[in-house]
């Protein structure tokens, strides 16, 4: 007999419900038993989301063993079960403002019984890392526990001795007779870094000594793929010592048990940020980026604040945890089976994802290097869809062990450039090919070969020639870190140099002027201040077109002018508002500081500091030509590698010409003397952090090295001042730390006018 339509429907919910768990039971073994996830946290989550709105939907199908109502993993049973005697919680997730902001305001409504009650809201960074808790007896810790199942967690303890930041005795003298202090270990993201510095070296040294000895290299996992994985590895340690090799923090979060011996009660506190400051009081690390504050605006800004500098902290964090600071609140609230009804964690776009490497292509860059670079399916990360990350070299391939057809492990933290970490290996099915580097350059065809003997790269020698390379140059001298010419970007120089670079492979014959050969107007770099309205005119690239066929919207590839506009009846051809910009650009140009000049002519190692140095030291490009070997070695943030490398490219009568051809054009190849600012910075060094409103970065920067003064990056006991705006992070800290002179924007812009004289 057939079954109803609703019977079917509840047949194919319950089908769903049971895969969902299935699939969720599985990545949480993975994740808290083996601390080797197979897919990222944001896919299991949206695993967990769809669970609970199936769940929403069809109540019947809720249980009480439904991941949905339980917390974590179950305890393994590598270490002693503990049961907790307060239970550990999770915590409920949302993914964006509005989720939260309904959140809050339910919340408030709760604790006033349907009125917007005035809440007390703590705003606290989600830490990365794992959950612990750590008892005290008589002020003594006793104990330390993982999570576990919430109930149930493994006993640590003599791993959690090994930590540094985890007190083992309280200051106190009149210590509780126990507690339970909740919080998170984890690695700081410098110590993390560290780590997986050192076991490369490792790995790369048993892999020596296994071939040396004609041995197969040991296949044991050496590096972590995030600073969370590398805390739940090494705390959940069998060995204890291996978990003191570990560089492992905690910070305190809550609060479980807090008994006082009979006869002498101490303080209990009625507030969550009240706990901190007691146990803070006891030595225990508590963070310094919590925040009491009193409605949404102050909690939005948080969350505002900490998704624009989510790296400027020294540890790994997911999200901002929104709590009620009131325990009396707290308690009325209550919790779920799960996680309590009084906290909420806020969780940022996610900035490590899985997905499929489709392919490793190479591509030939401005200094002839040949790097591989992985073609992956599209995916969105940290805000922004991602389809291509480089791979750096062979070995680099090799290292991370990636192979095409590989699910891999995509990252992009914030602005940063998106890095494959690496392979989850277990879901290789057999298909996946081995990339092979290849002997020829992808754009020129010439054999490939490293620049010298045990370089890690290699290089296209066909330096002047290869279309690629000089397309990349260009590129490179129309940056904003070289002479700013904004028309010449990628485009525009693929346009002027290899515009048959702009032709679909897949173009079939018979497309309009097909077969047609396409020559840039600009051979290399020499001719690229001689280029005329008539050569602009000639440039022609391939672009798609839509249009229609008999009401039928069509797709094809078809030549058009790159720097003009398409010729229309009855009117001259003309320049484009491009075209236009670009030969006004290029006029601008020959005029810009000389240190822009060299940077421009791509001479390998010679970057902005090198060359505001060579500029300032030489005033001319004809002087620093003639200087020897040693007098350029000489100029402070030059040094012999730089040096040999100025005179090997002096020394090369293509690159001669583009000097020659420069000059001949009008570029100014020396210092203007008549502008130059007085130096009232000479000597000083001038760290700026933070955001300053009348100035960029790059214009800071600019406007201390113009006066004469060196901008740094990082603030040591060498640096003379340190800017600080809003937004400013650990440099601030360190600053303070070494009792560095700290400016504000108004300091900076008299110290810039008038040396340090300005500041009294
Ligand atoms: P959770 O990590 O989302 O939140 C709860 C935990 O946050 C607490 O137990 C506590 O340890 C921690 N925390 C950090 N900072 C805190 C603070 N300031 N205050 C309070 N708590 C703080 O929840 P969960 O149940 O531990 O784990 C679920 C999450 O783990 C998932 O959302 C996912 O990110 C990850 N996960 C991933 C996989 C995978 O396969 N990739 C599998 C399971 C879980």
């Amino acid at each position: 007999m057939s079954q109803t339509p609703g019977a079917q429907r509840d047949q194919d919910a319950l089908d769903l419900w049971q895969d969902l768990v299935k699939q969720i039971r599985f990545h949480q073994q993975n994740y808290y038993e083996l601390d080797a996830p197979l897919v990222s946290d944001a896919e299991y989550d949206g695993l967990m989301r769809r669970l609970q709105a199936l769940e929403a939907v069809h109540p019947e199908l809720r249980r009480e063993d439904s991941p949905t109502a339980q917390i974590g993993g179950a305890p393994t049973g590598d270490f002693a079960p503990v049961p907790h005697a307060v239970p550990m919680m999770s915590l409920d997730n949302v993914f964006s403002p509005e989720e939260l902001s309904a959140w809050m305001d339910k919340t408030a409504r709760d604790i006033g019984g349907g009125e917007p009650a005035a809440v007390e809201w703590l705003a606290e960074l989600k830490i990365d890392g794992l959950a612990v808790s750590l008892t005290y007896e008589d002020g003594v810790l006793t104990g330390a526990a993982t999570r576990g199942d919430g109930r149930t967690g493994e006993d640590v303890t003599a791993n959690a001795l090994t930590i540094g930041a985890i007190p083992r005795r309280l200051q106190t003298d009149r210590p509780p007779a126990v507690v339970d202090v909740r919080g998170e270990v984890f690695m700081l993201v410098a110590d993390f870094q560290a780590l997986n510095r050192r076991m490369e070296e490792e790995r790369l040294k048993d892999e020596a000594e296994a071939l040396a000895a004609g041995r197969t290299p040991p296949k044991k996992r050496y590096t972590f793929a995030n600073p969370r994985n590398a805390a739940a590895g090494s705390l959940r340690q069998k060995d204890p010592t291996v978990t003191a090799a570990r560089p492992l923090s905690m910070l305190v979060h809550g609060i479980g048990r807090l008994e006082w011996p009979d006869g002498a009660p101490g303080p209990v506190p009625t507030t969550q940020s009240g706990v901190y400051d007691l146990l803070g009081g006891w030595g225990l690390p508590i963070s310094r980026h919590n925040r009491v504050v009193q409605g949404q605006a102050g909690v939005d800004q948080m969350v505002a604040y900490y998704g624009e500098h989510r790296h400027d902290v020294e540890h790994e964090i997911d999200g901002v945890v929104v709590k009620v600071n009131q325990f009396a609140a707290q308690r009325a609230l209550g919790a779920t089976s799960r996680a309590p009804r009084w906290a909420i964690a806020y969780k940022y776009p996610p900035e490590e994802v899985t997905t499929k490497l489709l392919d490793i292509r190479v591509d030939v860059g401005r200094t002839g290097r040949v790097t591989p670079y992985g073609v992956m399916e599209p995916v969105k990360v940290a805000g922004s869809t991602v389809a291509f990350a480089t791979l750096h070299n062979a070995g680099e391939v090799a290292r991370k062990g990636v192979k095409i057809g590989d699910t891999v492990i995509l990252r992009k933290a914030g602005d940063v450039i998106p890095e494959i970490v690496g392979p989850v290996v277990e879901l290789r099915d057999g298909s996946e090919r081995d990339f092979v580097m290849p002997a020829a350059c992808p754009s020129c065809g010439t054999a490939l070969a490293p620049a010298k003997e045990g370089d890690a790269d290699l290089r296209c020698p066909n330096t002047r020639y290869c279309l690629g390379q000089v397309t990349d140059r260009v590129t490179y001298l129309g940056s904003r870190a070289a002479l700013d010419i904004e028309r010449l970007g990628e485009e525009g120089a693929k346009a002027l140099v290899n515009p048959q670079a702009t032709r679909p492979p897949d173009l079939p014959p018979e497309t309009p002027r097909a077969g047609e050969t396409l020559v840039g107007v600009l051979a290399d770099e020499a001719g690229l201040f001689a280029l005329t309205e008539a050569d602009l005119m000639r440039v022609e690239t391939w672009v798609k077109v839509r249009h229609k066929v008999d009401g039928v919207e069509v797709e094809h590839h078809e030549l058009r002018p790159y720097f003009a506009n398409l010729p229309k009846k009855d009117e001259p051809p003309a320049l484009s508002k491009t075209g236009l910009e670009l030969l006004a650009q290029l006029e601008a140009a020959k005029t810009r500081p000389l240190w822009r000049v060299l940077v421009a002519l791509s001479i390998r190692h010679v970057g902005p500091t090198a060359a505001r140095a060579l500029a300032q030291t030489f005033g001319s490009l004809d002087a620093m030509a003639e200087a020897s070997e040693e007098a350029l070695a000489q100029v402070d943030g030059v040094g012999p590698v730089i040096a040999a490398s100025i005179k090997e490219w002096f020394a090369v009568d293509w690159h001669q010409a583009i000097v020659a051809g420069w000059r001949a054009a009008g570029v100014r190849l020396a210092e203007d003397r008549t502008d130059q600012l007085p130096q009232t910075l000479a000597g000083l060094t001038v760290v700026v952090t933070g955001t300053l409103e009348g100035y960029t970065r790059e214009g800071a920067k600019e406007a201390i090295a113009a006066r004469g003064g060196k901008a740094a990056g990082s603030v040591s006991k060498n640096t003379d001042y340190v800017v600080v705006g809003p937004g400013a992070g650990s440099k601030e800290a360190k600053a303070r730390e070494l009792g560095r002179p700290i400016l504000d924007e108004a300091q900076f812009t008299a110290l810039l006018e008038r040396g340090p004289a300005a500041l009294g």
